[in-house]
């Protein structure tokens, strides 16, 4: 274990004659010829990309039906309208998590209900259970990081109570439940291909199940509620919106999505290095799996620090890694409901809202980073550990 002086007082940093973390996004001639193609075709608009993205990605999940549009946060609201929510509707879903699973709700005029998360990250199956009222018309659970919550349990609680269970599995591409594909593991879910995710064609987004009469719902509501396939150009059945995907970004999406399952494996192979090192430092704990996911994405890695056994704080740690080249950040900087967004939310105080795992996630324990630093070497890896060892070391000098 390394007791040299920490980079932020002046030591050596660890990474200091290293080459630099994996860019993302990333591409090569294969997303450079796509784009001429498309390009050169003269055809940009809902065509053969998209058409073969979809039919790729419902293949790639598991899927019946893949639907594309313009973002997850798209996909979300689409998904609650064409199961029908609206005003005096509620749906449960995680406080830790990206705002657009919770606006979503808000969007189409039902109210977020929000019930912590247990040690996953993820929503707690039994306070989702408990949250439940007359009004709760669906969970919506994330897979927070990429870690599939427990889908055994959300269907049963959906099944008694008869509400669909929808997954935002914004960061879940790829995922596997006892080798069934996320997004139909409930009734529904959706994916994001924003410029940070996984696969990415800058913005892009997706709908997956295998309910058919869900998916043409979904599937008008993208494209200005036209009728289905076949039908008149100018005649529009439902309420609908623009959020089609183009063919650029389609073409894109295939160029990524064939270097995906690579990535995916490099990825947890490298996480499963960290978890095991991380195992063997009082004080960090990983975030847990679970050994019912048989394909685990990383969007991001997860790491919990308890200040009073590591030996300082989580504000400390994450300035120091920072400083030996470890860019690792407290994540979320408080909970969805303490966003302004919520203190005028017509219908719902939210100022009595209190979840004591997210708070102290945000607040105290929670840290992560981006899953490209996953598709860095092994030797990369023994620096992350490296790094943690030596703060761990030297938080004699940490202290205040
Ligand atoms: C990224 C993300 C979204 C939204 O996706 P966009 O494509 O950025 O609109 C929704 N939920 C989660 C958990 C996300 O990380």
């Amino acid at each position: 274990m390394s007791t040299s002086t920490l980079a932020l007082h002046g030591g050596a940093p660890i990474r200091s004659d290293k080459k630099p973390w994996p860019d993302w996004p990333i591409h090569d001639n294969r997303e450079r010829d796509a784009l001429l193609a498309v390009l050169e075709s003269g055809r940009w608009f809902y065509d053969e990309q998209v058409a073969a993205f979809e039919k790729a990605y419902a293949s790639f999940q598991g899927a019946d039906h893949c639907i594309s549009c313009s973002s997850g946060t798209s996909a979300g609201e689409i998904i609650l309208q064409a199961l029908g929510i609206g005003p005096g509707d509620e749906v449960i879903v995680p406080p830790y998590t990206f705002v657009a699973t919770a606006t979503a709700v808000l969007r189409v005029g039902a109210i977020p209900v929000f019930a912590d998360v247990d040690v996953s990250w993820c929503l707690d199956p039994d306070l989702a259970e408990a949250a439940i009222t007359p009004r709760t018309r669906a969970i919506m659970p994330v897979h927070f990081g990429g870690r599939i919550c427990d889908m055994d349990r959300f269907n049963e609680i959906g099944e008694r109570h008869g509400i669909p269970i929808i997954e935002d599995a914004c960061h879940s591409w790829g995922g596997q439940w006892e080798g069934r594909g996320t997004g139909v593991l409930g009734r529904c879910g959706f994916f994001s291909f924003q410029v940070s995710k996984n696969i990415t064609a800058g913005e892009g987004g997706a709908i997956v199940t295998n309910d058919a009469a869900l998916a043409a719902r979904c599937r008008s509501l993208v494209n200005c509620g036209r009728g289905e396939a076949g039908s008149p150009w100018y005649h529009h059945v439902n309420v609908g919106t623009n959020a089609r995907l183009t063919e650029f970004q389609a073409a894109l999406l295939l160029c990524q999505l064939q270097r995906l399952p690579e990535q995916t494996l490099l990825r947890e192979e490298n996480a499963t290095l960290l978890n095991h090192a991380f195992e063997q430092i009082d004080g960090l704990t990983p975030q847990p799996g679970s050994n019912r996911i048989t394909r685990r994405a990383y969007h991001l890695y997860c790491l919990q620090i308890d200040e009073e056994v590591f030996g300082c704080s989580r504000e400390q740690f994450v300035q120091a890694a920072q400083a030996e080249g470890w860019p690792v950040s407290a994540g979320y900087p408080m909970p969805l409901y303490r966003q302004p967004l919520f203190a005028h939310v017509k219908g719902h105080d939210y100022s009595a809202c209190h979840c004591p795992v997210t708070e102290d996630l945000c607040y105290k324990r929670g840290m992560w980073f981006m899953h490209q630093l996953l598709l860095a070497d092994n030797t990369d890896m023994h620096d992350i550990v490296a790094i943690a060892e030596k703060i761990k070391a030297n938080t004699a000098e940490l202290r205040p």
